[in-house]
């Protein structure tokens, strides 16, 4: 077989999904697409329009009437993996807010908000030669996706990594505040009704608790070129 060309990457929060997807996919020429960005968007958009974030009714419709722009990052030196506009504003970074971490998984449990992400995914991703991210992409965005991984490590690995890269953006946290929200996070996600984050039956599990970026990246690639 040639070089997969749909390519699903699902994982617990801060696995390393986005780092190897976005190696990934610059190697081989593919279009990278992170969902989780795509969730954070409508998180952010309920909040600043400051209604209740329980308001399941509100915070679907208005998933379904934003308008989010994904966009290569050209022209910005600041380690961001894409461009993401929520009706016409940059908002790239003001989606990696403590804020923001605190609600996207509820808001990530509304049918009506996981319906109208999950159209604009597939839709983005039908012309294949793509890297998806996200917790559902094997198991429903791409159940067909031609490489399926799903990537894992340690809470307490985790929390490092995250902490460590808030850090580095001048966002204050405390690790032990990261690792709380980490797993409340993963909680969530692995036991809601719809999209539960768990790994396709055919995917790749990978622990990468003791790997280097190189060594998951080395992985993902060979599995990439010989699906
Ligand atoms: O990957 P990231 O941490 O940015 O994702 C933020 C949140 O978005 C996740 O905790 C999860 O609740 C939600 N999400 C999802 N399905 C996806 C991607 C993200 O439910 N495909």
């Amino acid at each position: 077989m040639t070089h997969a060309s749909t390519i699903a990457i699902d994982g617990t929060a801060a696995s390393g999904k986005s780092t190897i997807g976005e190696m990934l996919a610059r190697r081989l020429g593919y279009l990278y697409l992170d969902t989780g960005a795509m969730y954070r968007a409508v998180a952010l958009a309920a909040l600043r329009s400051g209604m209740e974030i329980a308001n399941e009714e509100k915070v679907s419709r208005l998933a379904q009437s934003i308008r989010l722009e994904i966009l290569p990052p050209d022209g910005y030196d600041d380690g961001r993996q894409y461009n993401i506009l929520l009706d016409g504003e940059d908002v790239t970074w003001s989606l990696r807010t403590p804020e923001v971490n605190a609600v996207v998984s509820q808001v990530s449990t509304y049918p009506g908000v996981r319906r109208a992400l999950t159209r604009l995914q597939r839709r983005i991703g039908q012309h294949g030669k793509v890297v998806m991210v996200g917790r559902d992409i094997g198991t429903v965005v791409m159940p067909d996706a031609d490489l399926k991984l799903f990537l894992d490590a340690s809470p307490e690995e985790r929390a490092h990594r995250r902490h460590k890269e808030m850090a580095a953006r001048g966002v204050e946290s405390s690790f032990d505040e990261v690792l709380r929200w980490i797993m409340h996070r993963d909680q969530i996600d692995s036991c809601r009704d719809i999209a539960p984050l768990r790994p396709a039956d055919d995917a790749v599990i990978i622990d990468t608790t003791n790997m280097s970026v190189e060594e998951v990246f080395e992985k993902a690639l060979k599995l990439a070129e010989d699906p």
